[in-house]
């Protein structure tokens, strides 16, 4: 455990000690009205442009230019096999096996398809696990593939609730409904991190109480990748999706990603949706009547990809690799999270509350306050008129992101500052000054 203290030098001196902090230098940071850096906390909706993107985009702009549809092959990066480019960086992000792991689609398009092959629901096992308060898209695509299959979501959709008075959902009340609703469920279908409450899952242990109840376990990554530590093959996850746009910076609506388990690599009992992009690279161009998946994740694509938007996944990827992967970086986000659950606790108001997990275990870059007696979109109006970016979700909640690669301490230090003071809290305020 990190010993904090108060005070502008101790947040200083947290930033001098920092081995990641040349990091931000990577990043453009979006300016205030006066031309300071803005305090950026919204990484968890969008992350920051590295530098390195604008060349990598327009390298593939420059190629297509000069080499037209040569670019497939003649490129720097040749177009045809772009994507592999990615994998390996991708696979490292989400603790998987290349061979598990693909860049494509987006989201909620991958969460459908994957969907198509593990959501098989039988008349005795149809049900679908997820948690109240699920982000609106994922709860759309299970009532829809409910539907889909002639089910009823009434009755096939179970809603994960936190006890009453709790924000946030228990592990033990999580495995205590697999076990007892399990004979009936075909899939646990969980983010990673809640995108409301910043609570992370234990992933392996859901996967595990899953599959001992004989149910898929899939995973919407959307706030876990690029945040958390994932492990995805050795926790024997089934399937999982995210977006790239969130921790892992590659720009707003850029290419998201999957992972299938290798268990399912070359399970082709499994419907799937298909397109070309998912067959036998050695034959695809023969153009032939039938269907050969490729082993693996990529058997799952349907199209060829933007190239233009990989480029800035690419671009965004190696940056994380040049960090040192996920370790170092969850490194810095527990501590950096953790000062600043402690300076909001240093605040010592009932004025708001944390409704993110205390456990830095069970969290990860994200706290959610909810402002006491409603006024929390006037603190949020006030935050933002500050110079801060964070996001406001209905109905009370504020969410901060303090990421890791380009969130300094002193960022952390001036929010809880310029907090308290849109709290109107400015005797407490000297306190943490
Ligand atoms: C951000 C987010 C999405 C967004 O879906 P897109 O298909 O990328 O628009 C979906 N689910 C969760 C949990 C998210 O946090």
């Amino acid at each position: 455990m990190t010993e904090y203290r108060i005070g502008a030098d101790f947040a200083q001196q947290l930033d001098d000690t920092d081995p990641l902090a040349a990091f931000r230098d990577r990043f453009h940071i979006p300016q205030t009205k006066d031309g300071r850096d803005a305090l950026y906390f919204c990484g968890n909706s969008l992350g920051l442009q590295p530098k390195q993107t604008e060349s990598a985009v327009l390298q593939e702009l420059e190629d297509w230019k000069n080499l037209g549809v040569h670019g497939h092959l003649a490129a720097k990066n040749p177009w045809l096999p772009y994507h592999e480019f990615l994998t390996e960086h991708l696979a490292a992000i989400v603790g998987a096996k290349p061979v598990e792991t693909v860049a494509a689609n987006s989201l909620t398009v991958n969460l459908h398809l994957l969907m198509v092959s593990f959501y098989r629901p039988t008349k005795t096992r149809y049900k679908i696990i997820i948690e109240t308060g699920a982000f609106p898209s994922d709860r759309y695509a299970a009532v829809s593939q409910i539907r889909f299959h002639d089910f009823d979501p009434e009755e096939a959709l179970i809603e994960l609730m936190p006890r009453d008075g709790e924000k946030t959902l228990r592990t033990g009340d999580i495995l205590e409904t697999i076990d007892r609703e399990g004979d009936a469920v075909a899939l646990v279908l969980l983010g990673g991190v809640q995108y409301y409450t910043g609570q992370c899952f234990d992933m392996e242990a859901i996967t595990k109480a899953a599959h001992g109840k004989g149910c898929i376990a899939g995973f919407d990554l959307a706030h876990a990748a690029g945040n958390m530590v994932l492990k995805l093959h050795d926790w024997n996850v089934d399937f999982a999706c995210w977006c790239s746009y969130k921790y892992l910076n590659a720009g707003p609506g850029s290419i998201g990603g999957f992972f299938v388990h290798e268990r399912h690599a070359e399970n082709t009992a499994l419907p799937r949706f298909c397109g070309w992009w998912g067959h036998d690279k050695d034959t695809r161009f023969q153009m032939g009547p039938d269907f050969k998946p490729i082993r693996g994740a990529e058997g799952w694509q349907l199209s060829n990809p933007p190239i233009l938007s990989l480029a800035a996944v690419k671009s965004a990827l190696e940056v994380f690799a040049a960090a040192g992967g996920m370790r170092p970086l969850r490194e810095k986000s527990v501590k950096l999270t953790g000062y600043l659950a402690f300076l909001l606790d240093a605040l010592d108001t009932e004025a708001f509350e944390m409704m993110t997990p205390r456990d830095p275990a069970q969290r990860g870059c994200q706290i959610s306050l909810t402002v006491k007696g409603g006024g929390g979109k006037a603190v949020f109006e006030k935050l933002e008129s500050s110079g801060i970016v964070c996001d406001w979700r209905e109905p009370d909640c504020i969410r901060l992101a303090p990421v890791p690669l380009y969130n300094r301490y002193r960022d952390v230090y001036h929010f809880v500052r310029i907090f308290a003071e849109a709290l109107g809290l400015d005797d407490k305020m000297r306190e943490v000054v």
